[in-house]
């Protein structure tokens, strides 16, 4: 048994990564703020003696009292929808910068391997297609989406430094768009806004003329992934998200064909600095992890629905 350290781990992917360290015999420290995070995703964990949650922001403090030994230190603390960092810059700023410094001096400490959330987003509307881990990326520091794009790309920077500077044991992913429950219907991203408008009939929002792509990995994938990764010694960067490419129209059409939902769809504006492509090129994941996605985006669509309608009844 371990001893991990989860920021963000009330958020949707941190919440199933504490759900799959529990499950596998391993004692976690979900630390979170529940500012884009919430507790009703762990609640189902707040009664094991193996989880405990602390809240608190880790861009202000992670001074734990702990008796054990932390074995690994994962960062997943951020927004990371866009409107959810659209409308908090300043806390995206500050959980990629001062909040990876302060997990990275715990997993300093406690001489622990630590991981790093970080982002496709890094490669930004990319000139280099699919992304290599190697490709460097085309961001505009200054644009709205920059907070983000950015406090993960020096996220990274000062993973590195820790790792050069101190030897701490680091390994970085870069997380492409994931989707799965616990999404919540009012998240903003594609994947819950296009189900939920299906569930509600309403028309289904595809911003330009939806020709941008992304490539959706199923959230039970990604974890295995990234767990992968925290088991191995790694540093990367390494792309950890699903190749299947396909154009937000098509994702539209799929989910109202999954749905079964006469929804109607409605163009609207695109937002700045929207990423014209994005599929990740997974051949470093696959060599040194041996891992690859597995679940198929129209199964993974309904195993999301599922999860999703009894809320949007509910709301
Ligand atoms: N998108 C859309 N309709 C929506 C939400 C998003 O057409 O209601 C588009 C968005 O413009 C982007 C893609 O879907 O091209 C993925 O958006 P998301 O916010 O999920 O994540 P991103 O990859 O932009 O971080």
């Amino acid at each position: 048994m371990s001893q991990i350290v989860v920021a963000g781990g009330a958020g949707f992917l941190g919440s199933h990564l504490c759900e799959r360290l529990v499950a596998r015999g391993d004692s976690v420290v979900c630390l979170d703020d529940l500012s884009t995070g919430n507790g009703e995703n762990v609640a189902h964990l707040l009664g094991s003696d193996a989880f405990t949650l602390v809240v608190t922001d880790v861009s202000e403090g992670v001074d734990l009292e702990l008796d054990d030994k932390v074995d690994a230190v994962c960062h997943l603390a951020s927004p990371a929808s866009p409107p959810a960092y659209l409308a908090h810059p300043l806390e995206t700023l500050a959980a990629g910068s001062e909040g990876t410094r302060r997990l990275l001096a715990l997993a300093r400490a406690h001489e622990a391997r630590f991981l790093m959330a970080s982002t496709s987003e890094v490669y930004g509307d990319p000139e280099v297609h699919p992304q290599v881990e190697s490709y460097r990326g085309n961001v505009d520091p200054t644009g709205p989406r920059s907070v983000y794009d950015e406090a993960k790309r020096f996220a990274e920077s000062m993973t590195m430094a820790y790792f050069r500077t101190f030897g701490v044991n680091v390994g970085i992913a870069r997380i492409f768009n994931t989707y799965g429950p616990r999404l919540s219907p009012g998240d903003g991203r594609v994947v819950s806004n296009f189900i939920t408008q299906a569930l509600r009939g309403e028309p289904l929002t595809v911003y330009g003329k939806g020709t941008q792509t992304r490539s959706l990995c199923y959230v039970d994938d990604e974890i295995t992934g990234l767990l992968a990764l925290l088991d191995s010694s790694l540093t990367g960067p390494v792309n950890i998200g699903n190749p299947d490419e396909r154009t937000v129209l098509e994702l539209a059409q799929l989910v109202l064909e999954v749905s079964g939902s006469d929804s109607p769809i409605a163009f609207e504006p695109l937002p700045a600095d929207d990423p014209t492509r994005r599929c990740p090129d997974i051949t470093l994941a696959t060599a040194e992890l041996g891992w690859r996605p597995e679940t198929e985006l129209a199964d993974g669509i309904a195993r999301t629905m599922e999860y999703l309608a009894p809320k949007v009844r509910a709301a």
